[in-house]
């Protein structure tokens, strides 16, 4: 189901019979802020249609465990400290059981990187400590970090600018540092000394290119 208004319909069809009396409303604010996210709609969807627990549940947020190479392990909160987990990317979605149950395949261990099962279970004994998940943003013509509009300047110190000189992230080649003949920015002055150089150079200003698109980087492990 790749057409997001109809999945926003099914998921809607879906809580009115999952969702318990009195907090449709709620659950309904939680579809509005991934209105345009596929990721989380995927996993409203896979949570309302199949109601892990087979009871009445609605999910209140949705955190992140982990996310590596697009594929995130994210929890459907339902309750203070309870979730369920799901692997989702834009290949697909999997249950991977309850929080609380704080078990994934060491397949999975090792892809996202947990020094240990006892790592991840501790994580998945903290859920108050995990990010929520962040709904992406679908304009292409705005830079997702600084909002800066295509054909626009990036504000200085975006993440997703392109160096003029090298054409590396900006804010992590080492091209200011050779430019200035320093080995650290230390000071406003020297910050502008390089803001007129890059200014000289000439600012690659943002494209929808140079999005980060997780669903570029390819998918590390295969979904069943
Ligand atoms: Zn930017
Ligand atoms: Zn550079």
């Amino acid at each position: 189901m790749t057409d997001l208004r109809e999945l926003r319909k099914a998921i809607r069809e879906a809580m009115e019979y999952a969702v318990p009396d009195g907090y449709l409303d709620k659950a309904e604010d939680l579809l509005d802020i991934y209105h345009d996210d596929k990721i989380a709609l995927d996993l409203l969807h896979e949570f309302y249609l199949s109601l892990p627990d087979a009871r009445e549940a609605w999910v209140r947020e949705i955190m992140v465990l982990a996310r590596h190479h697009g594929i995130f392990l994210l929890s459907a909160m339902v309750g203070g400290r309870e979730g369920y987990l799901y692997l989702v990317s834009s290949e697909g979605i999997e249950f991977q059981g309850s929080l609380a149950d704080g078990f994934l395949a060491q397949e999975l261990l090792d892809f996202f990187q947990f020094e240990s099962e006892e790592a991840f279970r501790r994580l998945c004994a903290a859920p108050a400590e995990l990010h929520s998940y962040e709904p992406l943003q679908v304009d292409e013509d705005i830079c997702p970090a600084c909002h800066a509009l295509a054909g626009e300047h990036h504000e200085l110190g975006c993440p997703v600018e392109v160096c003029p000189w090298c054409g590396g992230q900006l804010i992590h080649c080492d091209c200011r540092f050779e430019q200035l003949g320093l080995d650290a920015i230390s000071n406003e002055t020297e910050l502008l000394r390089f803001e007129d150089l890059l200014e000289e150079r000439g600012r690659i200003p943002y494209s929808r290119e140079q999005r980060p698109s997780f669903a570029d980087e390819g998918t590390g492990v295969i979904l069943d």
